[in-house]
């Protein structure tokens, strides 16, 4: 028998130190294992950008600081949609920061370390250990190639897209938690900072740019990292006719129109995926709870997922501590985890792929032609990628701009009342796992209608 803690949690990414610091806050002996070494915990292939506002709302909640200093490279204030056409389309309020991931990373794991958080560096988790229809801990490869075994009343899942938790339970573990990872689950990304010469018109700004060559959603991402420093990338799921497209290539031919090889110094270029699908709707499983991208939390159209694994990892904490101390440990008991995720921005993000879906479907040359003729307009979007309903006056004028191709037009309609419908869905999530399925189905039927 191994040691044995309250909590293990697997991964020290943002979900898992969230999730960390919320337990041992509340005095519960908290593990977090990840198999980096501890200096390079944080490091990670991101776009850097992060919200004020849910930063702040973590930071007040777990009682640290926000990214303060040498940890905030510059300050955002817009999210700016631009195609071919050179000007800023559609300029949505998104206050944040540009934050040096790694460095910020490390501060976060020495919070989590200075409240009492044990770490285990260097040790890579290979599958849950399960016992009577219950997670009760993990099984590890240690540095040395050693197997051990960790024992915990929760092991709460921060392990990343690939989920090391969910994925490896057995098909028969519990039917309400979605042990899968679909290549449609996921885009694959390529990501450089690069240095100029001269200073760019990027500051303040994170910009998505449509690009005809890109495979959906279609933009390539210019995100102001200082004067003269830009972050930039782009992503798309390898799927059908996109299957064989290398990410990288795509990249570096969507750059060249932009600054052409030669013309700026590479400070760091790598690749990885993010999540591009709606939240998991339930995220626990008895002596489970799964956080973050290994829940699909990021917001599948900007790929923002920092913030919301944190804001997850709060959650998560909350719920594992209610029941440790209750010793309450049903499915009913944690299903309080996916109210609160869906309240603090899981029906968002589901939203937000509503969206992601319908700019999928018009492609780059047709969102131009509607962002142009003015039929799609800025306040027709919230910063959270949600589309707004129209009024009956509203469509007819539109429908005007939109001659001759009025199709489009009853795409965007249907795209609107999906929108509509996902919110209205969320809003009466089951109260417990009772009536799960019969909700599920309801929701996945709108998704599968507007991909059709
Ligand atoms: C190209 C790109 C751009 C992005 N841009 C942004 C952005 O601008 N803003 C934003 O907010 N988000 C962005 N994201 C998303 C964001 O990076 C993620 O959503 C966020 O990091 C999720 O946090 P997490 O803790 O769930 O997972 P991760 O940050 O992936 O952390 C997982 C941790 O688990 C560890 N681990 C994995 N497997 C094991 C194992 N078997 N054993 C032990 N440890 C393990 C890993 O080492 C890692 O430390 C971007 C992502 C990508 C790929």
């Amino acid at each position: 028998m191994g040691q044995s803690y309250d909590v293990i949690v697997v991964g020290a990414g943002p979900a898992g130190i969230s999730v960390s610091i919320a337990c041992a806050n509340n005095g519960l002996k908290v593990l977090v294992i990840d198999k980096k070494t501890e200096e390079k915990i944080g490091d990670k292939v991101c776009g850097e950008a992060i919200s004020k506002e849910t930063t702040e709302i973590v930071a007040k909640e777990l009682n640290i600081d926000t990214p303060k200093d040498n940890e905030i490279n510059t300050q955002i204030e817009n999210l700016v949609l631009r195609t071919s056409l050179p000007i800023d389309h559609i300029i949505l309020p998104a206050i944040g920061y540009m934050i040096n991931r790694h460095r910020y990373g490390q501060r976060l794991l020495k919070d989590a370390k200075r409240k009492g958080v044990n770490l285990l560096p260097e040790t890579k988790v290979i599958k849950p250990i399960i016992e009577e229809k219950k997670v009760v801990g993990v099984l590890v490869k240690a540095e040395s190639s050693k197997i051990e075994e960790y024992f915990a009343s929760y092991v709460i899942d921060c392990s990343g897209l690939m989920a090391i938790i969910r994925t490896n339970l057995p098909d028969d573990f519990e039917p309400l938690l979605n042990n899968q990872l679909n290549k449609t689950d996921y885009a694959p990304c390529y990501r450089e900072i690069i240095e100029l010469e001269e200073k760019h018109d990027f500051n303040g700004k994170i910009v998505l740019q449509y690009e005809e060559d890109i495979p959906e959603p279609g933009y390539i991402w210019f995100f102001g990292d200082g004067e003269k420093k830009i972050n930039c990338g782009t992503g798309f799921i390898k799927e059908g006719k996109n299957k064989d497209k290398s990410v990288k290539s795509v990249y570096f031919k969507a750059m060249e129109k932009y600054f052409p090889k030669g013309s700026y110094k590479v400070i760091d270029g790598r690749g990885d995926s993010v999540p591009i699908r709606p939240p998991l709707w339930n995220a626990v499983a008895p002596g489970l709870i799964v956080v973050g991208d290994a829940a699909f939390h990021a917001d599948p159209l900007t790929a923002e997922g920092h913030g919301p694994a944190m804001l997850a990892g709060l959650h998560a904490g909350e719920t594992a501590t209610y029941a440790i101390r209750n010793n309450k440990h049903t499915l009913k008991d944690l299903w309080i985890y996916n109210k609160k995720v869906l309240k603090s921005f899981g029906a968002e993000h589901a939203r937000s792929r509503i969206l992601t879906l319908t700019l999928q479907k018009f492609g780059p040359k047709k969102l131009e032609f509607l962002l142009k003729r003015g039929v799609i307009k800025q306040a027709d979007l919230t910063s959270a990628g949600i589309l707004k309903k129209h009024s009956v006056f509203s469509y007819l004028e539109r429908a005007l701009r939109c001659f001759p191709r009025y199709y489009l037009l009853i795409l965007m309609k249907k795209a609107i009342d999906a929108s509509k419908n996902v919110a209205r869905l969320c809003a009466v999530f089951p109260e417990t796992p009772d009536n799960y399925i019969e909700w599920k189905i309801e929701v996945e039927k709108i998704y599968k209608k507007l991909s059709s």
